[in-house]
């Protein structure tokens, strides 16, 4: 009786509120005030915070766009993965996913983790591909970035190491970060003709030009001071995410541990991107048992932007709870 009594007072306050509304429009239109045009336009890409004695400002390379969420997610009946999309209130066909990039001003060095997709992008009317318009947004000079940390070198993680016709590097003074592993699988010619071709040809564009400056990076290694790489094998054979400590704080940047919410929430789903969908989901489990046991928060690359926030046990998987962002 009292959730149907609510239910109907906040009726009456909505039509009461309607009804003002609509009064107010009329005594607008009466005076003649201007109709606002529609403007179309939207922030910039870049959202920026400390990290202890750091600055971190995440940027977006644009979203990626996949038509039917059954023909992605893998391991769990179509219905149960429409009814898990339908319970987030998102589409149930196409899905979306950020490219949430991670600048990092350690105070001696600027790293960036990850790329995005830059010219690789394979459906040219996405409005993908912005990571250097992003860049500019933020006030970042490609010239300045020293290191670039790759998770993992998949098309829309090392797409934007290269300029478009393969020549020109982006970030002239930059070493490249990443695994021995993945770099000797994206290149051995036995991807040529499977669905794993295009991050081959990605690796072949934007890692082998810059073989002198890779370095490959071990799991529980220091890469650079504060950062320090956590193997998270499954997803490529070489997937690494990346510890960032300072003034007593950590921040887990994880790279593909889970591409989607739903993946949280049943983490023994899989992507059909996985190179090994057994070893990805222990990954997954075994991380974010780790960060929600400790309490660290984690920014996730294709979550909703941007992709900060922590990972809470609930029942058979993970809940994610975005850290709250300060516009001002
Ligand atoms: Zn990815």
């Amino acid at each position: 009786m009292i959730g149907r009594n609510s239910i109907s007072f906040d009726r009456r306050q909505l039509l009461s509120g309607a009804a003002t509304l609509a009064a107010g429009s009329m005594i607008g239109s009466a005076a003649g005030f201007a109709k606002a045009p529609m403007l179309g336009t939207l922030a910039p890409a870049f959202y920026r915070f400390k990290h202890g004695a750091m600055e971190a400002t995440v940027i977006s390379d644009g979203p990626l766009s996949f038509p039917d969420a059954g023909k992605i997610f893998l391991r769990a009946p179509d219905a149960d993965i429409r009814k898990l999309l339908a319970d987030e209130f998102l589409p149930t066909d196409a899905v979306r996913m950020e490219q949430n990039i991670l600048v990092l001003n350690t105070g001696d060095k600027l790293v960036m983790f990850d790329t995005g997709l830059y010219s690789m992008k394979p459906n040219p009317t996405l409005p993908s591909g912005r990571i250097l318009k992003s860049l500019a947004e933020a006030g970042i000079k490609p010239e300045d970035i020293d290191a670039i940390v790759l998770t993992h070198p998949h098309i829309d993680h090392a797409g934007g190491i290269m300029s478009a016709d393969g020549k020109t590097r982006l970030f002239p003074n930059a070493q490249i970060f990443t695994t021995e592993a993945d770099f000797n699988f994206w290149t051995d010619e036995k991807r040529i003709g499977t669905p794993a071709e295009s991050s081959r040809n990605t690796v072949l564009k934007n890692l082998v030009p810059n073989k002198d400056r890779l370095v490959m990076v071990k799991d529980g290694q220091e890469i650079l001071p504060g950062i320090q790489a956590v193997a998270s094998h499954g997803h490529t054979v070489g997937h690494m995410s990346y510890m960032i400590s300072s003034g007593g704080k950590s921040l887990c940047f994880t790279g593909d541990i889970a591409h989607h919410s739903i993946l949280l929430r049943r983490p023994k789903m899989a992507i059909s991107f996985d190179t090994d969908a057994e070893a990805a989901s222990a990954s997954r489990i075994r991380m974010c048992d780790m960060l929600s046991s400790q309490k660290i928060p984690a920014m996730i690359f294709h979550l909703p932007w941007p992709g900060i926030g922590n990972i809470v046990k609930d029942g058979e998987g993970f809940r994610f709870m975005p850290v709250p962002m300060h516009p001002a």
